[in-house]
């Protein structure tokens, strides 16, 4: 489309005036007006099109615009925009039908939400109803949501200013070698002392009054560390042991993110409750919820369940996410995630950690890696420090500035900056967007020791 600056100046003096943003200091920020977007791009009214390798909040997996998901929208709206939840319709049975058999196991009643912070809520809730026991353990370094009991559940800054309602959450350490909370020398002891450090903790919170442990599979924006083998097969034997429920939160990498439809497969392990929502439809409409074992989706059988929403599995967002899930199967898109970045994206970011002193470590799978930055690689001091701003966090807005000049859109938290693409990405278009996020690497190696 046409440059349209003036057209892109009243959205912006709109949105200031109205919109009250997420996360922000409303007078410090600086929206760009987007004009429009296309599979793993997007652009504003000044011509400038961005590569986006964040896919907005990572939840763009089929890339924006996909058209048979579009006119599967377009249709479901001729027909029933809406309807209550308590009634059978055929988007939502179908759209319930598709999730339970992707994923693992006896996961086979779906509970939909509008988004994951939601799902995250109803688990726990599932959870405290199932085993009669209050208490919640989570990780640090962790995100599961914005509301009451999911930010408390967060093991990331964002919990702190909401931390006043976190009765009966307690955080644990999960396993990360490349900074090791149990100094661990090999992903095999980082397992074993993180599983070591799990057990302790629930002997000494009492785990008869242990609900729940919920888990993201892959921690996402915490910094992407993928499980050493076992460490989860090792969570579901200590839930077990105890009768602790045991929630994996795949809000993020559920769905094709990391190169199968849920991440649990990687490692053979299937949780009591598992959230979704962003791939699910890729975010065209809002759409979370809760995948139920058997025996936990029994405890309501004859007894309600506590908890509903007036727009859980809305046609709109349940049509989106049939076509989304059929146009993933049949374009193998889940597929393409997992080549591209086993053959590209993963080697390519191998070679620049090579060239760049900033890369400390690179880790991921999928669609789904980071890079962590570090001011020397040596003794891995973070390019900046935990929860910078301002001034501090120069070194990562410098760097993030120079991804958008050179055309893309870095997905940036703390030190970190994740290549987290749509799953649609091409050969052609990774390889364009990794030598762009190549150059920008320079503006955080200036910051290096
Ligand atoms: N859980 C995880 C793992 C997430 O990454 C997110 C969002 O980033 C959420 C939950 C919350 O999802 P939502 O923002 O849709 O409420």
């Amino acid at each position: 489309a046409a440059a349209d600056p003036a057209a892109g100046a009243a959205v912006k003096a709109t949105d200031r005036a109205h919109v009250f943003h997420s996360w922000s200091a409303q007078g410090l920020i600086d929206p760009l007006p987007i004009a429009g977007a296309e599979g793993a791009y997007f652009w504003d009214y000044d011509g400038n099109r961005y590569l986006d390798f964040s896919s907005q909040l990572v939840n763009t997996n089929i890339g924006h615009q996909h058209p048979k998901v579009v006119a599967a929208i377009q249709e479901q709206a001729a027909k029933l925009c809406t309807i209550a939840p308590g009634f059978a319709v055929d988007v939502r049975s179908e759209a319930a039908r598709m999730v339970a058999e992707r994923t693992p196991g006896d996961l086979d009643k779906i509970f939909f939400t509008n988004g994951g912070a939601e799902a995250v809520e109803n688990a726990v809730r599932m959870a405290r109803l199932h085993t009669g026991r209050a208490k919640v353990l989570s990780a640090y370094r962790s995100y599961h949501g914005a509301t009451a009991a999911a930010i408390n559940l967060t093991g990331d800054p964002r919990r702190w200013p909401s931390d006043t309602a976190s009765a009966g959450v307690v955080h644990f350490w999960g396993p990360f070698l490349y900074r090791s909370a149990f100094h661990a020398e090999s992903e095999q002891q980082e397992c074993e002392r993180a599983l070591a450090h799990l057990e302790q903790t629930i002997a000494f919170e009492g785990p008869q009054s242990i609900a729940a442990i919920i888990l993201e599979t892959v921690p996402g924006t915490a910094g992407i560390m993928v499980p050493p083998a076992g460490y989860l097969a090792g969570v579901r034997e200590i839930c077990d042991r105890h009768g602790i429920v045991f929630i994996l939160d795949e809000v993020m990498a559920g769905f094709g993110r990391t190169g199968k439809w849920f991440a649990a497969e990687h490692f053979g392990v299937t949780p009591d409750l598992l959230t979704f929502a962003k791939g699910v439809n890729s975010g065209y409409v809002p759409l979370g919820g809760v995948a139920i074992s058997a025996e936990i989706a029994a405890t309501f059988d004859q007894r309600p369940y506590p908890g509903g929403l007036t727009y859980s599995g809305h046609p709109l967002a349940c049509a989106s996410a049939v076509a989304t899930m059929n146009a993933m199967t049949e374009e193998r898109i889940v597929e393409n995630a997992a080549e591209i970045g086993e053959k590209v994206i993963g080697p390519a970011l191998h070679e620049i950690a090579g060239r760049h002193p900033s890369v400390g470590e690179v880790r991921g799978m999928g669609v789904f890696w980071a890079l962590d930055l570090v001011r020397n690689k040596e003794t891995r001091e973070p390019l900046v420090p935990y929860n910078a701003s301002g001034a501090a966090n120069a070194p990562m807005a410098e760097f993030a500035a120079a991804c958008k000049r050179g055309g893309l859109w870095p997905f940036v938290n703390m030190n970190r900056t994740h290549v987290v693409p749509a799953c649609t990405i091409t050969e052609a278009e990774a390889k364009e967007g990794l030598a762009a996020l190549d150059e920008a690497l320079t503006a955080a190696d200036a910051h290096t020791v």
